[in-house]
């Protein structure tokens, strides 16, 4: 999709602005504290109705105002018809969220998910690398909520369902009462689990690749370790069988904890700098083999759109060459030109940063949130 126009009104600093966005996209050039990854965070708001920055709701609403509100119009370049309006608001008192597409409000939120099909590239994504298991499983469950049909119905699913186990365990509630989930939580985990386990399978070669392209040829590795194992010479050849092997081993142990110690709420991914041995980036990495890594999850991204969703990502980039040497970024350079030839939506403190497109892009600036296009 492309965005064509989108409005704002008291979201962040960013007041009251209404803005023909340019096809090709724009590269928006400001001061540090100008508001250029708050126009970033109000786009990518439209696509999963939250902060990427993972900010609560109320935080973005502008100082001393009561509801902000997010219009963006949409056209495919493909059918020069098909056209969608989506909006968001969101207003302080009684925390009231609402979502429009085309007018019109979605059954459940979810389901007005991933219009734009965009892609935010973060200088915060180190955090994937960085931080512990929870920061990477929300990675692969926002990608795959946007792009695995059922992914996030059998998260939903599983997560009620894990609640209400761990309730029984911890109230010491009778065995019998905690196995009334099982079968809930093993159909629901079980299909997290092959979810995460495919895209991670079908996508490790991509993420090498553009790690290698991007360092100049440096090795790394991007593998799912799930915290339940397939293993067939134990009769667990699916991951349902699999997952009731494992809960069954783990009984007293749960009984002991008062709460659910196997299951995809304690899966990771590892990102390694190595495919042979387990160099974890995470322990091992310098910053900019850090930043490389994250970016090249973003370009994995990025390719689950295009393929999953048959769509040119939009492409937001906030501040992204920061930190990396020149010779990183004039490959990434190369390769957002060659790949991501969708709307690209950049943002540097700069002038000299911004070189995408050859320099093509239309440049916009901002001031205390003011843009000037
Ligand atoms: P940098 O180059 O440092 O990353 P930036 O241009 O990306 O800067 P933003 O993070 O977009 O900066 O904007 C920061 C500004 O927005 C700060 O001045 C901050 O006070 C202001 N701000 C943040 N939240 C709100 C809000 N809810 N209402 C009004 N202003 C806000
Ligand atoms: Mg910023």
């Amino acid at each position: 999709m492309r965005l064509t126009h989108l409005s704002v009104r008291r979201f962040r600093n960013l007041g009251v602005q209404d803005l023909e966005i340019p096809p090709e996209g724009l590269a928006l050039v400001g001061e540090n504290a100008q508001g250029k990854s708050n126009f970033l965070e109000a786009i990518y708001y439209l696509e999963t109705f939250r902060s990427f920055r993972g900010a609560r709701d109320e935080q973005l609403i502008g100082f001393d105002h009561d509801v902000f509100r997010i219009v963006g119009s949409l056209t495919s370049p493909d059918e020069a018809a098909a056209s969608v309006e989506v909006a968001a608001a969101f207003q302080k008192k009684g925390r009231r969220k609402k979502v429009t597409i085309d007018g019109h409000e979605p059954e459940r939120l979810s389901d007005g998910l991933g219009r734009l099909a965009a892609v935010v590239f973060s200088p915060a994504d180190v955090s994937i690398i960085n931080e512990g298991p929870a920061e990477r499983r929300r990675f692969l469950d926002i990608v795959l909520s946007l792009n695995a049909p059922g992914y996030l119905r059998s998260l939903q699913a599983f997560r009620r369902t894990l609640q209400q186990r761990n309730a029984a365990l911890k109230d010491g509630r009778p065995s019998a009462v905690v196995h009334v989930w099982d079968d809930a939580l093993v159909r629901s985990g079980a299909a997290v689990m092959e979810a995460r386990a495919d895209w991670i399978e079908s996508m490790s070669s991509s993420f090498t690749g553009y790690y290698s392209e991007v360092s100049g040829g440096q090795i790394a590795g991007f593998a799912y370790r799930p915290n339940v194992s397939l293993d067939p010479d134990a009769g667990a050849g699916d991951w349902s069988e699999a997952y009731r092997v494992a809960l069954e081993a783990s009984a007293e142990r749960e009984r002991r904890m008062g709460t659910t110690v196997v299951g995809p709420h304690r899966d990771d991914a590892t990102v390694s700098l190595a495919t042979d041995r387990p160099l974890e980036v995470r322990d091992f990495g310098s910053g900019g083999q850090r930043r490389t890594a994250a970016l090249a999850l973003r370009l994995v991204e990025a390719e689950t759109i295009r393929t999953a969703r048959g769509q040119e990502p939009i492409v937001l980039m906030d501040d992204v060459f920061a930190e990396l040497d020149d010779g990183r970024s004039e490959r990434i350079l190369d390769l957002i030109e060659r790949e991501e030839t969708g709307q690209v939506i950049l943002t540097a403190p700069k002038d000299s940063d911004v070189k995408v497109r050859r320099g093509t892009l239309p440049r916009w600036g901002i001031r205390s949130g003011v843009i000037e296009t």
